[in-house]
């Protein structure tokens, strides 16, 4: 606990450390590194939720990538998915022939990244990656293969590192669950 102590009353526990995500975002990087070498991908930032772990991530790459933003709805105020997947802000640039590498906060029921894939695949990319720093792999409702996750977690709600609960908690620096208190009146 420390300057965002106030924020941490909230939570039931830390799930993940601060230490424990510097760590495996290295590591991750060092492959993503290996994986592109000689490539030039365009990493694409989810927001808002995975925008602190993208921000950590490029920079430990290195190759000269190129990176993009896009926002799809998500769960608004509620902590229960609408299965409803929508581009609210598309890219900047086409990514025809390009090595696509989309970044994500959490793959849930798997039914975003799902979309977004064959999205990208009729987009004509060259390829078509997943990364996401963290999976519930006990919720997921359609098939999808992701490439790329820093930590496995169980069903929980879960907020901080740039994930949040109605816009709150997205300064955590750590990962931690939500008390349910917080979102059950
Ligand atoms: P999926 O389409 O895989 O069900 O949902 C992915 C999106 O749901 C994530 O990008 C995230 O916005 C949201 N989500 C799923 N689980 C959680 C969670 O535990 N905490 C937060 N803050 N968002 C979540």
């Amino acid at each position: 606990m420390d300057t965002n102590a106030v924020l941490y009353q909230d939570l039931e526990k830390i799930l993940v450390t601060r230490e424990e995500i510097a760590k495996s975002v290295k590591e991750l990087g060092q492959k993503l590194t290996e994986k592109f070498r000689g490539e030039s991908p365009v990493f694409i930032c989810i927001l808002k939720g995975a925008s602190v772990f993208f921000t950590d991530l490029i920079r430990e790459i290195d190759v000269p990538l190129t990176t993009d933003f896009m926002v799809v709805s998500s769960y608004g105020s509620s902590t229960k998915t609408t299965g409803v997947v929508k581009i609210v802000k598309d890219l900047d640039k086409p990514v025809v022939g390009k090595h696509v590498v989309l970044v994500e906060d959490i793959v849930d029921s798997g039914m975003t990244l799902s979309y977004l894939k064959k999205v990208f695949a009729n987009r004509e990319a060259a390829s078509v990656s997943i990364v996401t720093l963290l999976d519930k792999p006990a919720r997921r409702r359609v098939e999808l293969n992701v490439d790329y996750s820093c930590f496995n977690i169980p069903d929980a709600f879960v907020v901080g590192y740039g994930l949040d609960y109605d816009e709150k908690y997205r300064n955590l620096p750590d990962i931690g669950v939500l008390h349910p208190r917080i979102y059950e009146n």
